[in-house]
């Protein structure tokens, strides 16, 4: 079987086949780098990280290129009110989102900022006006004609036949209902940052900024974009109307978008006290590699409804999946296998696959690995676990955590570092007595190392090895590298 996938612009689940190759092209729209990012920004995010591990894992090359939104509206304006340029003002919250992101075990792909590209942008505008399919306003700006472009709507499914011709959006982000001629490029307002380029002063709008980087970095046709379902209109209508209207050529194959994350059932705003960036998580004592879980639990085409008892469900499920491979990696078995937990760890692995194969059934994968850690901890607490059954247990443990990545203890020097942003940025206020607890108890003393090494030594002397290998997997887990040389152990921190 091939993996299929759902694709906006034909509505329909489809089996995906990159168009070259063995080699996918993949698109996703970045952050908006103008404040730090929030939970929903991060299950979009979290999500074509999975459809990304899973193509990899498939065996496909992957060319992935996200844009990091580095000029637009809301930055210009925040910008200006902070009294900083847009670079300053950019370049803090694009850090932040890439330690964040790395925080979540997102992998980092290809990154293109908007403000590197500015001149082929304005190149770019300048080849629809020639088209007829741009037009210049009195003020410099420039905006794209729809009514020149007949299949504008088919992607959102809307039909813009009765709109007015000629009305026009200056704005970037707009509703629904609304298709006028949109912004490519915006003169600049008295005192509003802009470039100096070969259509004149000003700046890009934001929909040009996809069409310019991801056509440069994949091509005039490319297999897959991807964003949250708030892009569908009228960010990727925009920049499938700019690509298509350029290029003559299909723009892009299949269309993936997250739905929304929703926080105890309601849109998540700053005004219903509802609104979480990552940050504000850890703050609360909350484990990344547990946000993470949470945010794969649901697919991502199903409406994912965060709340604390989730939350805390997911940490104590990822837990179970931990303390099962420790017992792996720790207990000792006798010799032999058993062929039902040998077929239960096959078919396991096989399970995964087929659910991520349909359409990134992340659900079913979670249920999947679950089954298997219930029936082997079954067959454990009655010793029907054999050695031969242990690497194909791990195998299964482990090609789950290829595309889930949750299993690696490092959540508590990514805790401390967010302990520290929020000591340095004046937020001490919000560090919870978790978040300290957490930290703390990682930190195990020098004398709390010397001890446990002796325990371990002592065991291993007395050749009790699942308790050596314990204390040892504990060590492990608290970042310490416990090493054997001639002069006997050594340890240090990680
Ligand atoms: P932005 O930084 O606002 O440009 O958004 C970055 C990404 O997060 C985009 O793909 C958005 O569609 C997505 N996004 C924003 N809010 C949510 C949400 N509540 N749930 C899921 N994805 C979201
Ligand atoms: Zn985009």
């Amino acid at each position: 079987m091939a993996l299929r996938l759902y694709n906006t612009l034909s509505a329909r689940v489809e089996e995906f086949q990159p168009l070259e190759n063995n080699e996918v092209r993949m698109y996703a729209c970045g952050p908006t780098v103008y404040d730090y990012g929030h939970i929903g920004n991060f299950r979009t995010f979290v999500a074509v990280d999975i459809l990304r591990r899973f193509l990899l894992q498939s065996g496909y090359k992957l060319r992935h290129v996200m844009n990091i939104t580095d000029v637009d509206d809301k930055i210009i304006r925040n910008s200006a009110r902070e009294g900083l340029s847009v670079k300053e003002y950019t370049a803090k919250y694009e850090k932040a989102f890439l330690e964040d992101a790395a925080a979540l075990n997102i992998e980092t792909p290809l990154l293109a900022r908007a403000t590197d590209h500015i001149d082929e942008m304005a190149r770019f505008v300048h080849e629809l006006e020639k088209k007829d399919f741009a037009y210049r306003a009195e003020d410099g700006s420039y905006y794209f004609r729809i009514a020149k472009f007949p299949g504008y709507g088919k992607l959102s499914k809307k039909d813009f036949s009765g709109m007015e011709d000629g009305a026009r959006v200056d704005v970037d982000e707009y509703e629904k209902d609304n298709a006028r001629d949109f912004a490519l490029w915006k003169a600049p307002k008295p005192g509003e940052a802009f470039w100096e380029t070969s259509i004149g002063r000003g700046r890009p709008g934001w929909h040009i900024e996809c069409s310019v980087m991801s056509m440069r970095e994949l091509g005039e046709t490319f297999d897959l974009h991807a964003g949250g379902e708030d892009l569908i209109f009228p960010h990727h209508e925009n920049e499938i109307a700019q690509s298509e209207a350029q290029t003559g050529k299909p723009f892009v194959r299949f269309w993936f978008h997250a739905r929304f994350l929703l926080v105890e059932g309601q849109k998540m705003s700053k005004s219903l006290g509802n609104f979480f960036t990552l940050r504000d998580l850890v703050l609360k004592g909350h484990r990344p590699s547990a946000i993470r879980f949470l945010l794969t639990s649901v697919p991502y085409r199903n409406q994912l409804n965060f709340t604390f008892d989730g939350l805390h469900q997911a940490a104590s499920n990822l837990e179970k999946l931990r303390n099962f491979r420790l017992r792996l990696t720790s207990e000792k078995f006798s010799s032999g296998s058993n062929d039902a937990i040998a077929q239960l760890a096959r078919e396991t692995g096989e399970r995964i696959k087929s659910a991520l194969e349909d359409d990134l059934n992340t659900a079913q994968a979670h249920a999947a690995i679950f089954e298997m850690v219930r029936k082997a901890n079954a067959a454990f607490d009655v010793a029907q676990i054999r050695q031969e059954d242990v690497p194909l247990l791990l195998a299964a443990v482990d090609k789950f955590d290829e595309i889930f990545a949750v299993m690696k203890e490092d959540d508590l020097p990514k805790m401390q570092a967010v302990l520290e942003w929020a000591k340095a940025t004046g937020r001490e206020k919000d560090i919870s007595p978790a978040l300290l607890e957490a930290v703390n108890s990682g930190r195990l003393s020098d004398s709390a190392i010397e001890a446990k090494i002796a325990a371990m030594e002592a065991a291993r002397k007395a050749r009790k090895f699942d308790v050596s290998d314990r204390i040892r997997a504990e060590l492990t887990a608290a970042g310490i590298i416990v090493e054997n040389t001639k002069e006997g152990v050594r340890w240090r921190r990680k």
